[in-house]
């Protein structure tokens, strides 16, 4: 056994015997006291990992057509606090939280963040709600732990974010990529204002949406920074995962959540590096215990030793399946056609409509995009198995009000 053999049979030793040790913890929760019942399922059949693949998944919808305190075995004076998902759509489902969840949402923040190269010195502005959605209350608690200092401004219009930028020395943003690009395009073209003069960015933490290495290269060169992709979900808390200098994957914490990376029609666990379903179970006393959740979340995962020298599973994200299209059995994510299209002199936004066995790249291209467009074509028509055309909008034109644009519109379901 090598060296790194030897320190992941460790971490298996330390997932083994916290989950061993929450069992319990999961029959005590009302939710799933209910559900392992009526699977025929005692805390007999359940003694280790392995049995894991005998116990039922559970789904969003479940969640969502449950009250949130038949999801938690605490007391009402054990309740640190109650957030909600993102609640983009309908009502949004709430969730208990412990006092522990805050103390390891900071931990696993805390070493996400050291290897960032941010100190005291950083000040970081959130641009995310804070009010009943969870997110952007993690964020304060992430660089709380760090010991960042933080304005906590949320959502606002870019004349807003660009006056904050210009009065304090913020150096690092907590955002969506979308977001730091229509902020780039403001700062450029309306105020005529270059990113150096007064705006001093080092660093984008990004969350909420998948991160393209096209988009990615774009924000680095434009805002003269550097993009660190982080991942979370409101089941759990953000950022589970993070990059690290290398980004080759985001860490993930297997010490805290037992992680299960599934085919989504077989439900059986696929190889490293082979695209899945993110399957969830918590290994602490969490307010809403996750029992293999089933995230809807594409993922793959890569189980080597890091560059920079850490063990943990690293995860890279792809999207939901609003997120993806299948053609001739092959899924494409609206990730992978964003690595072609960014790829080219065009700016940030783009939309790909399905009609009549075509496929239309709408864009706004710049004066040198006009060589290279049937080079695109070619390159996403390969992607795609699909005939594709661009049509060409004027700079400025197409929408930019979603923070989660939708970018592949009218496929079928399968092509
Ligand atoms: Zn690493």
């Amino acid at each position: 056994m090598n060296k790194f053999e030897s320190v992941v049979n460790k971490a298996f030793d330390f997932q083994e015997n916290r989950f061993s040790s929450i069992i319990p913890y999961f029959f005590s929760t009302p939710f799933y006291k209910r559900k392992l019942e009526e699977a025929g399922i005692t805390q007999k059949h359940i003694r280790c990992l392995a049995d894991l693949s005998k116990v039922p998944f559970t789904y969003k919808n479940e969640v969502r057509n449950s009250s949130p305190f038949e999801r938690t075995p605490l007391k009402k004076e054990d309740i640190y606090a109650i957030f909600s998902s993102g609640g983009t759509s309908g009502n949004p489902t709430l969730y208990v939280w412990s006092e522990e969840d805050v103390v390891i949402l900071k931990e696993v923040a805390k070493n996400i963040f050291f290897h960032f190269n941010v100190n005291p010195t950083d000040m970081a502005l959130i641009l995310a709600p804070l009010s009943l959605p969870v997110m952007g209350h993690c964020m304060i608690h992430q660089y709380e732990a760090s010991g960042i200092s933080f304005v906590p401004l949320g959502p606002a219009d870019p004349e807003t974010v660009t006056s904050f930028l210009q009065q304090l020395p913020i150096t690092l943003i907590a955002t969506l990529p979308v977001v730091a690009s229509r902020l780039y395009e403001f700062i450029r073209y309306s105020q005529k204002a270059e990113i150096n003069e007064n705006i001093k960015i080092k660093q984008f933490h990004f969350g909420g949406d998948y991160l393209s290495n096209a988009r990615r290269t774009r924000l680095q060169t434009n805002w003269n920074t550097n993009c660190y992709d982080l991942y979370g979900i409101s089941e759990i808390f953000g950022p589970v995962a993070g990059e690290c200098e290398f980004k080759n994957g985001l860490h993930f914490p297997d010490e805290y959540v037992y992680i299960e990376v599934l085919d989504p029609i077989t439900k059986l666990p696929v190889p490293d590096g082979e695209q899945g379903v993110a399957v969830y179970t918590t290994l602490w006393r969490k307010g809403f215990p996750l029992l293999r959740y089933w995230s809807d979340d594409y993922i793959t995962r890569d189980s080597h030793q890091c560059q920079c020298g850490q063990t943990s599973s690293r995860i890279t994200y792809y999207g939901r399946p609003l997120d993806c299209v299948k053609i001739k059995d092959k899924t494409v994510f609206a990730k992978n056609v964003e690595e072609v299209v960014l790829k080219y002199p065009l700016n940030d936004e783009y939309f790909i409509k399905y009609e009549n066995g075509y496929v239309y790249a709408e864009v706004e291209p710049m004066p040198e995009f006009l060589v290279l467009e049937s080079e695109m074509k070619d390159e996403l028509s390969e992607l795609l198995h699909l005939p594709v055309e661009v049509t060409r909008k004027i700079p400025g034109t197409l929408p930019r009000t979603e923070i989660k644009p939708k970018r592949l519109i009218g496929f079928p379901q399968d092509l």
